[in-house]
């Protein structure tokens, strides 16, 4: 272990966000002609700083080696920076015990692990798990393919209309037989913040395990998974300034023992003989195969980054966009916030629908300006099915956005507006 790699080291660098701009290639570009790029899709994926970049393109130019297997000097090294990025990931959480941190591709394959592997050893028929109607789909297919396999109910908190979600919800969604919550930290849609601390409090009174997804939750400051401590956490680097094709599954260590492998082959066993193999410890008894190591090594440098800054002034910045974006997009005629209202209580997200275009058209003009949003259903079929919208536009905020891009954002829904009059 190298211990300059390891540690995440908190709040060293003052936030200023021309400074934090400075360390993002990608912003630096005209996607049109004379049209900067306006990146308001970080939901669907972030923007990856320089040093992300730098970490994947050492593993890649310098000790592109496979892990665990080599005894020279680039397989040593890639070992140890692969198992340091675990130790960092630990670190980022805030938790001791870097055996529970689990490789995977992202949050989709950590949440099927725990479908594939806990739910289907743990359940029993008859069991329920308790999910929310603001669920992504990586945390509902799921659980519909093992309820299916295993006959298990499914049971839903209900959202209010402005897509809040309330404990009174919860507990009206609960029965004896749930034995799992599976919910977001934050809607990948409306920015809803469940209310993680009261859902662990009913949880843990009711012997009942929690699942967070944290894909969208966890890039946004305040999560505190070492305060909260849920019995599993699954989120992707990606969407936290990394790289795609690697993510985690965070989870307790007994739970993790008493688990079978989701996954077999390669690294997980110990022993093999013809007709049986012994699995390997934690993390590793969940990690078949080749790893994805540059990329892991890459979310800790990405991880690194976003712990530098004090998490307040980040939440701090990252709110002040929100206010300006409800503020500029609510004086827009016929455009419509979809979810919370108060941008105070909920993520830098703001979806919306507007009555003279579809979202498509909206998503495919607003790319004219040099703006990237997202339009569609975003993965959550069910949620817009309750919300009674076919599809909506997102515009989802970073730390390495500003509210000058957002004026723009505004202009242009404006001139978009006009032509459809
Ligand atoms: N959960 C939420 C809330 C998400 O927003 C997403 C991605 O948009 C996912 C899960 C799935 O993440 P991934 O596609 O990285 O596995």
């Amino acid at each position: 272990m190298n211990p300059e790699n390891v540690g995440v080291v908190r709040g060293e660098r003052p936030f200023e966000v021309e400074a934090v701009r400075a360390d993002f290639p990608s912003l630096h570009q005209e996607v049109h002609p004379g049209r900067p790029l306006i990146y308001f899709d970080s939901a669907a994926t972030s923007l990856k700083p320089d040093s992300v970049v730098q970490a994947l393109d050492a593993y890649m130019a310098v000790y592109p080696s496979n892990v665990h297997r080599g005894l020279h000097v680039l397989s040593e090294r890639a070992t140890e920076a692969f198992e340091d990025a675990r130790e960092a990931v630990a670190s980022f959480l805030g938790v001791e015990d870097s055996a529970r941190v689990i490789f995977t591709r992202g949050t989709t394959e950590s949440i099927n692990a725990v479908a594939m592997s806990w739910a289907r050893s743990a359940l029993q028929p008859g069991d329920a798990i308790l999910l929310s109607e603001l669920e992504h789909h990586s945390n509902l297919v799921p659980w519909q393919m093992v309820a299916k396999e295993k006959g298990l109910e499914l049971r839903f908190a209900e959202i209010t209309d402005d897509a809040r979600l309330e404990m009174d919800a919860i507990e009206a969604a609960l029965t004896d037989r749930v034995r799992l919550i599976a919910v977001t930290a934050m809607s990948n849609v409306t920015g809803t913040l469940p209310p993680l601390a009261d859902i662990m409090d009913l949880a843990r009174r009711r012997g009942i395990r929690v699942l967070i997804d944290a894909a969208q939750g966890l890039p946004h400051g305040d999560l505190d998974i070492r305060r909260l401590d849920p019995d599993f956490v699954a989120f992707s680097g990606h969407k936290i300034l990394g790289p795609t094709g690697v993510g985690v599954l965070y989870a307790k260590r007994e739970l993790l023992e008493a688990m079978p492998p989701f996954m077999t082959g390669g690294s997980m066993v110990v022993r093999v003989t013809r007709d049986s193999a012994e699995w390997n410890d934690l993390p590793w008894k969940f990690e078949a195969g080749t790893p994805p190591i540059g990329e892991a090594i890459a979310l800790a440098a990405a991880l690194r980054y976003l712990a530098a800054f004090p998490a307040d002034q980040v939440a701090a910045h990252e709110r002040s966009l929100l206010e300006h974006a409800h503020e500029v997009l609510g004086r827009i005629p016929g455009l419509r916030i979809v979810g919370p209202t108060d941008p105070a209580k909920k993520g830098p997200i703001a979806s919306f629908t507007m009555e003279e275009a579809h979202p498509h058209d909206l998503a495919q003009l607003l790319d004219r300006h040099g703006v990237a949003i997202r339009a569609g259903h975003h993965c959550t079929m069910p949620l817009h099915t309750r919300l009674g919208i076919p599809a909506s536009a997102r515009a989802s905020f970073s730390l390495y956005n500003t509210t000058d891009e957002i004026d723009r954002l505004g202009e242009a829904l404006e001139s978009i507006r006009a032509m459809f009059r």
